[in-house]
């Protein structure tokens, strides 16, 4: 087993683990990434993200993180390979368990995201991440302009996505497996009441068709009540059955909610209740979930965890 100790080991490769690593590193604490089963995080699945600061003209998903990549190399981060399995905060060194073994470090940054739920239908992944099938309408709901696009799910998500929609596609069905919405009154009201939102009641999905080339043209969806299926001819399927938070790791040693997020200490967006781990990025926040809010986080997390080292110093 190693016996160095880090300074500071970052947990995640998505846009909150990178800033976080962008900001240690300039603070000379020569961080160590761990990069787990997704490096680069779920900007990488999404084609062209036009809502992050900067980019006048928009920039592809993949080559975003990489540029965050290269940006925190140049400060002298460090990146390894290893799944976190479990944490031990016992004594004043946090010891990382890790397929790679142990990982000993002093301060904590938890950036391991959330992961959207999908369907499991075919065709799914076929066209997942630019090709008509994705999951935040934030990032791409403007490239459906005029165009037929379907929801599915039936949470506050689900009308949220759907509603914002309906400013760009010429329709937009939600598809919902009961016939009422697990939505918040308000929401559920919004989105059943919206002109251009047509309710698919009782409804699975069954298949998503396309072709390689053109991408997605159609959902197929089943009946929950009589089995009767139906084809909604839609260029794009935005999925919206919500996130599994990437925290069973951490979760017997910090506080979760009811869903697997993590909760911050009261009073901080980013502390955590044990002095030198902080969480930061989806993993953290089912509200936001944009790739210019986990990075915020991961700058606040880098920030509190210089000064708790600095304070701590031996
Ligand atoms: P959610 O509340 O868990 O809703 C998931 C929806 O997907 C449910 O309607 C569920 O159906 C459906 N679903 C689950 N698995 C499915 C499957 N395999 N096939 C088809 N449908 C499936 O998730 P969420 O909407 O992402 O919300 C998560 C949390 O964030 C909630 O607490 C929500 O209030 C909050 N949130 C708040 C806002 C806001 O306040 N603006 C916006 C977004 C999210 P059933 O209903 O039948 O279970």
């Amino acid at each position: 087993m190693s016996q160095t100790v880090e300074n500071v080991v970052i947990v995640g490769t998505g846009c909150a683990g990178l800033t976080a690593a962008i900001y240690t590193a300039r603070a000379n604490l020569s961080p160590l990434v761990l990069e787990g089963v997704q490096p680069g995080g779920q900007l990488t699945t999404t084609s062209e993200v036009e809502n992050f600061p900067g980019f006048p003209e928009g920039i592809d998903g993949f080559q975003l993180m990489d540029n965050l990549r290269k940006q925190a190399t140049r400060f002298g981060t460090r990146f390894q390979h290893a799944v976190v399995e479990g944490i031990d905060v016992s004594g004043d060194i946090r010891i990382l368990k890790t397929t790679e073994g142990e990982i000993r470090t002093r301060a904590v940054i938890i950036a391991t995201g959330a992961s959207p739920r999908l369907t499991g239908v075919p065709g799914e992944k076929d066209y997942y991440g630019g090709k008509g099938v994705t999951t935040c309408a934030t990032c791409d709901g403007a490239f459906y302009r005029k165009m037929d696009v379907a929801v599915i799910g039936g949470g506050d998500s689900a009308c949220e996505e759907a509603l914002f929609l309906t400013r760009f596609a010429s329709k937009v069905y939600l598809v919902h497996r009961r016939d009422s919405l697990r939505a918040s009154r308000i929401m559920a009201e919004r989105a059943t009441s919206h002109e251009k939102i047509e309710m698919v009641w009782n409804a699975v999905p069954v298949a998503i068709h396309g072709t390689p080339e053109a991408g997605v043209h159609a959902l197929e969806v089943s009946s929950t009540t009589d089995g009767s299926a139906r084809t909604l001819p839609v260029k794009g399927v935005f999925i919206a059955i919500g996130h599994l938070p990437n925290t069973k790791p951490f979760a017997s040693v910090l506080e979760t909610d009811e869903n697997g997020y993590l909760v911050p200490a009261t009073g901080s967006q980013v502390k955590t209740r044990i002095p030198g781990v902080y969480v930061a990025g989806d993993c953290a926040d089912h509200v936001y979930r944009q790739a210019i809010t986990a990075a915020g986080m991961g700058c606040q997390a880098a920030i509190e965890a210089e000064r708790w080292l600095a304070e701590h110093a031996d």
